[in-house]
């Protein structure tokens, strides 16, 4: 494969914006802050934001990435990842502004668009006297990013709800309509397999069953106190940044190594919960992953466990992680 320069991967973005200008429906913005969408408070500039309203202009934007051949990365709330000080060279596709619609289909399948956020989700399944996600409460992603992490908590995860997930998938010159069902999906711990790098998923389909407005109630109060018992949520940080190893806790293992408090820069290892790492206010992309690093030796120097991220990195070399 031929590598890119910097200078023709620019001209790309540029060719994507002409593209676009005057066509979309939702908003376009040049070299903004990532800092500013994500949960770390980190993050340098995007070349190029996009906000699609809906399903025509998300098409429009796909074609646009695809006939020019422009890097992207589909943003959700942010939660999970470390984006670089840098920035990322390319498009930022944001579905989280034009493309949360909830829509309750045939009494429990609800179909909501990957923008909506996932509280916003529950809340509305809770009026509505739909139960099933309620030990999810708190989590603070997208649903596009829940169904791409498989997010969960408290024996919950996400994908055990999913009836059927709609994305697009961007070849070498063209775009794919495609739709998975749950087996398709490939769950499996903070993970969706048959969901590929680069797609854009932009609607899913739950199932879920009857409930009752004040159980439901009091499962998502339950499952917030357990949070704010366990983690730092005050402190900006990306939520676990290690899976846990077979059998194990990362945060343990964290912990057991004298790990809680240990600090790079303004990132520090929460003392709160070991495998949070937080934004003391300043820290640098950098600062976190020279901790990152740092724990890594430190856990496998002393119990022989080699930790991997569950944390995703934008905008370092050899791309997103
Ligand atoms: C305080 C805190 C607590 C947390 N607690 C939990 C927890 O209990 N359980 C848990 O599982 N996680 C937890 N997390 C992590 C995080 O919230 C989840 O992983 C969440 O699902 C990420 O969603 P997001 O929309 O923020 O995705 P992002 O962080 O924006 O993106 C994560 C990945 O998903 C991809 N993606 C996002 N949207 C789409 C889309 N529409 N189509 C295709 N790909 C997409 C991105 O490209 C990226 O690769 C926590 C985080 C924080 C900050």
């Amino acid at each position: 494969m031929r590598t890119v320069s910097g200078d023709e991967r620019a001209e790309r973005v540029l060719a994507v914006k002409g593209r676009l200008e005057g066509r979309l429906k939702g908003g376009l913005e040049e070299g903004v802050h990532l800092s500013g969408f994500t949960s770390f408070r980190i993050g340098g500039p995007a070349d190029l934001l996009v906000i699609p309203k809906g399903r025509e202009d998300l098409a429009l934007v796909s074609r646009a990435l695809v006939e020019e051949g422009a890097d992207f990365l589909v943003l959700g709330r942010g939660s999970n990842l470390l984006v670089s000080d840098d920035g990322f060279r390319g498009v930022v596709i944001y579905l989280s502004r034009g493309m949360r619609r909830i829509r309750v289909k045939n009494k429990y399948e609800v179909e909501v668009e990957a923008g909506c956020d996932l509280n916003a989700l529950i809340r509305h399944c809770m009026e509505c006297e739909i139960s099933g996600l309620e030990e999810l409460s708190g989590i603070p992603g997208s649903v596009g990013g829940a169904v791409r992490m498989n997010a969960g908590a408290r024996g919950v995860s996400f994908g055990e709800r999913v009836g059927e997930i709609r994305l697009l998938r961007l070849g070498e010159s063209d775009v794919e309509e495609i739709c998975l069902g749950r087996q398709e999906a490939g769950f499996a711990y903070r993970d969706a397999r048959g969901v590929e790098e680069g797609d854009i998923i932009y609607e899913v389909s739950l199932e879920l069953e009857k409930g009752d407005r004040e159980s439901s109630r009091m499962k998502c109060e339950e499952a917030m106190s357990w949070r704010r018992e366990s983690q730092p949520l005050g402190q900006p940080s990306a939520g676990s940044v290690f899976l846990n190893p077979e059998g194990g806790s990362a945060g343990e293992i964290i912990d057991r190594c004298g790990l809680k408090g240990a600090r790079v820069g303004e990132a520090m290892v929460s003392p709160k919960h070991a495998n949070f790492i937080v934004n003391l206010g300043r820290a640098s992309a950098e600062d976190v992953r020279a901790l990152i690093g740092r724990i890594k030796e430190e856990v496998l120097r002393r119990e022989g466990v080699e930790l991997r991220e569950e944390i995703r990195m934008v905008g370092f070399p050899g791309g997103e992680r």
